[in-house]
């Protein structure tokens, strides 16, 4: 509690509300689904609902990785359910989900790091909801080609992967990932697939330059849609924020951005990589 009331005032969220909202939200209590929205607190929660847009976390509940800003339990992950897919696919049909973001934790324990996994829940989320679209926000697959071409083939309408920080604070803030990996990753998707999305959080102690860049990376990257969000540290035990960004500086990242070559920035101290995602399909 102290910790928000420490929080500065554009942070502060008001409570979510609306018929579908509360449609949405009753569904997810009685059919005990999984969603990042419910599980991560999102601040958003209420606006992306009412929207129709949800994000849905697949390969369980434990990630291989800790990565210090990150609320997902880590450690030894149980084995894939293969039954997983089917049953995404009808969460998603359920709750009646217009756009939906997949994402995973990241698999390290598994040869094909879960592309298998993530190729069948992208086919089955479409075969049985023809009208939504995915997108999916991928791990780094250890920066294998052929692992990220199946996700590719499966065919999602947009491909995202996060630096989640600039290049100096990677090492501290995800022990495991690699800033350039990641780029890769992002170099891959652009080439092989229409489009490639991807997102950094500001206030973990990164300065003016390292955000340009880091978009100037991107940009390079063929990247043409970049998220930028508040970090919000999920618990004490996490990476403390350093700084509270104001929105004021947020927009002019946006604007910055947008006159580099970004065909969409979405930057905001509310934004998280699947905010308003809805809007970058055609981007
Ligand atoms: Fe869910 Fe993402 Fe929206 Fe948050 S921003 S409510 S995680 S879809
Ligand atoms: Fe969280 Fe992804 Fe890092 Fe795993 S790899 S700890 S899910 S951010």
């Amino acid at each position: 509690l102290k910790d928000r009331q420490r929080l500065p005032k554009w942070m502060k969220m008001k409570m979510p509300k609306g018929e579908s909202y509360s449609k949405v939200k009753n569904l997810v209590e009685q059919h005990g689904l999984h969603t990042i929205c419910t599980s991560g607190n999102c601040p958003n929660i209420g606006d992306c609902w009412s929207r129709g847009t949800a994000t849905f976390m697949i390969l369980g509940d434990i990630c291989t990785r800790r990565c210090k800003f990150c609320a997902v339990k880590s450690g030894r992950p149980l084995a894939p359910d293969l039954k997983e897919p089917g049953k995404l696919a009808e969460s998603v049909r359920i709750m009646g989900v217009k756009h939906c973001v997949i994402t995973s934790v990241d698999r390290d324990d598994l040869d094909d790091q879960g592309a298998e996994i993530w190729a069948r829940t992208i086919r089955e989320v479409k075969r049985v909801n023809p009208d939504t679209k995915i997108e999916v926000l991928i791990p780094d697959f250890r920066g294998k080609e052929d692992l990220i071409q199946q996700v590719i083939e499966a065919g999602p309408e947009v491909i995202s992967h996060n630096l989640e920080t600039v290049e100096r604070l990677t090492p501290f803030i995800r022990f495991a990932s690699k800033y350039r990996r990641s780029l890769d990753v992002v170099k891959y998707v652009a080439k092989n697939y229409k489009i490639a999305k991807s997102g950094i959080m500001l206030g973990l102690g990164e300065t003016h330059e390292e955000i340009l860049q880091t978009m100037d990376d991107l940009l390079e990257a063929g990247c043409k849609v970049m998220t930028i969000g508040q970090y919000l540290a999920p618990t004490s035990k996490h990476m403390p924020v350093v700084e509270y960004i104001t929105p004021e500086q947020f927009y002019e990242y946006a604007k910055i951005g947008r006159q580099k070559g970004f065909k969409f920035v979405e930057s905001s101290p509310l934004v998280r990589s699947s905010y308003r995602a809805e809007e970058h399909v055609n981007a």
